[in-house]
């Protein structure tokens, strides 16, 4: 049994990225939300785009100005008034100034704005009580983005932040990487669909659907295979067909030490390399990780990139922990995201409940992550914590690690919590 963090990073080590000259697409700009750069952006527009105005106000010379006070204002003639979206036509001589708003271009000739507040209009004057520093409540041109300079990254998950730094931009078509494609497979004698009725000893295949909502969740294309009876022949050609079409396989079930568990020998017999068989990690300690080999790799059936393959535990609290722990950072960095945004996000949190593990293995109890009065709490899920219990996994939003060695963490105390965030 391998010790999670080995675990991880065996995993992250097997990872092809998507290829950034073949693995992308170009979407619209207002399809890109959750998509992966794949090609840096810059522009060719400075930002600002010219120099304007910060605040509602008066565009003068600070010469003109920077004596005044309260008993003896500057008072200066206004030549034009300047809103947002309008081209200053007049230029700002010695003793005058143009009305101006928040946004709107500085005329030429002022080099200072005051505000409004500081300052009393008569007719076509202003009076201006207060001296402002020089240049004060100008943006400059060029003084947040220069053209030509990077703008954004290759590698960075664009989210609403981005997207008004590209519309801004101008850039209305993107490359981006096109979404990993995880084929799903289920493995079990007893399973059947949900929508058919069930017989004495038959459950639902929930994982199909909870593995496919988790890989949509995390950004890539699901690709469900359905249920594949514990047979050796059926199995072997489920996973062949599912290596074709596929960057990724997530099968559930069959990979414990049962009598009915192929798995394990089916991966073995297709030539793949199994790099993991099981973890020390309660709930999801039978994990098998593997890779099929590529065509490129001198491999006549292989697909055309390398294929790595997750076995998991077939209860579905175990199978869909441990794509929690380990297949979200597989496929973000299967994604095109950078290894340090990869790992998993862990908080420092205060249990509201005690937390009992037997010590042996590294024990992730499920619950709602709260942040209260800005510190975390974590409200451990009512009713029993068994691996086959999925209806009280509803709602979880964090796993609390209770670490090896440790049977018990008092409620109150410090505890870090894996946190389940899309
Ligand atoms: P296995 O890992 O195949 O030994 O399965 C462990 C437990 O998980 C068994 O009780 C199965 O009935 C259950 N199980 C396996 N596959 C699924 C599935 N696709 N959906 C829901 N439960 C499953
Ligand atoms: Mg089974």
């Amino acid at each position: 049994m391998l010790p999670v963090k080995e675990a991880e990073s065996i995993i992250l080590s097997l990872v092809k990225p998507l290829d950034e000259q073949v693995d992308t697409e170009v979407v619209r700009l207002s399809a890109a939300t959750g998509r992966i750069l794949a090609v840096p952006v810059t522009s060719q527009l400075d930002f600002p785009h010219w120099d304007n105005s910060a605040m509602d106000g008066y565009a003068v010379r600070y010469a003109d100005v920077q004596c005044c006070h309260t008993s003896e204002p500057a008072v200066l003639e206004i030549i034009e008034e300047i809103p947002a979206g309008y081209q200053p036509e007049s230029e700002v001589q010695p003793g005058q100034a143009s009305r101006i708003l928040t946004g709107a271009c500085m005329p030429k000739g002022a080099d200072t704005v005051v505000m409004q507040e500081n300052t009393q209009r008569e007719d076509n004057r202003v009076l201006i009580f207060e001296a402002p520093e020089p240049q004060a409540f100008v943006r400059h041109r060029a003084a947040f983005y220069q053209a030509g300079m990077p703008l954004l990254e290759e590698g960075i998950s664009i989210g609403a932040p981005e997207i008004a730094v590209l519309a801004a931009a101008q850039c209305t078509q993107l490359t981006v990487y096109r979404r990993p494609k995880v084929v799903i497979i289920s493995t079990g004698n007893e399973l059947v669909t949900p929508e058919q009725p069930l017989q004495p000893g038959q459950i639902v295949d929930s994982n199909q659907y909870a593995l496919a909502a988790f890989v949509f969740q995390a950004g890539g294309v699901p690709i469900p295979l359905g249920i594949v009876p514990d047979e050796p022949e059926a199995l072997k050609a489920k996973i062949t067909q599912a290596i074709s079409s596929a960057d990724m396989v997530l099968s559930t079930g069959g990979v414990s030490v049962g009598d009915y568990d192929y798995v394990d020998q089916i991966l073995t017999q297709l030539g793949t390399q199994i790099h993991i068989h099981s973890v020390a990690v309660k709930p999801g300690k039978p994990l098998t990780v593997a890779t099929f080999p590529s065509l490129e790799e001198g491999n006549p059936k292989g697909a055309k990139r390398p294929v790595l393959y997750f076995g998991l535990p077939g209860n579905p609290v175990s199978a869909l922990v441990s794509c929690w722990r380990f297949v979200t950072p597989a496929l973000r960095r299967l994604s095109g995201l950078p290894q340090a945004s990869c790992q998993p996000t862990f908080v420092q949190a205060y249990t509201c409940q005690e937390l009992r593990a037997a010590g042996k293995r590294e024990t992730y109890l499920w619950g709602q992550l709260d942040l209260v009065d800005g510190r975390y709490e974590f409200h451990l899920a009512g009713g029993s914590h068994s691996s086959g219990n999925l209806i009280n996994l509803a709602q979880t939003t964090g796993l609390a690690v209770v670490p090896v060695g440790q049977t018990l963490i008092p409620a109150g105390e410090s505890v870090q919590v894996l946190q389940i965030s899309y």
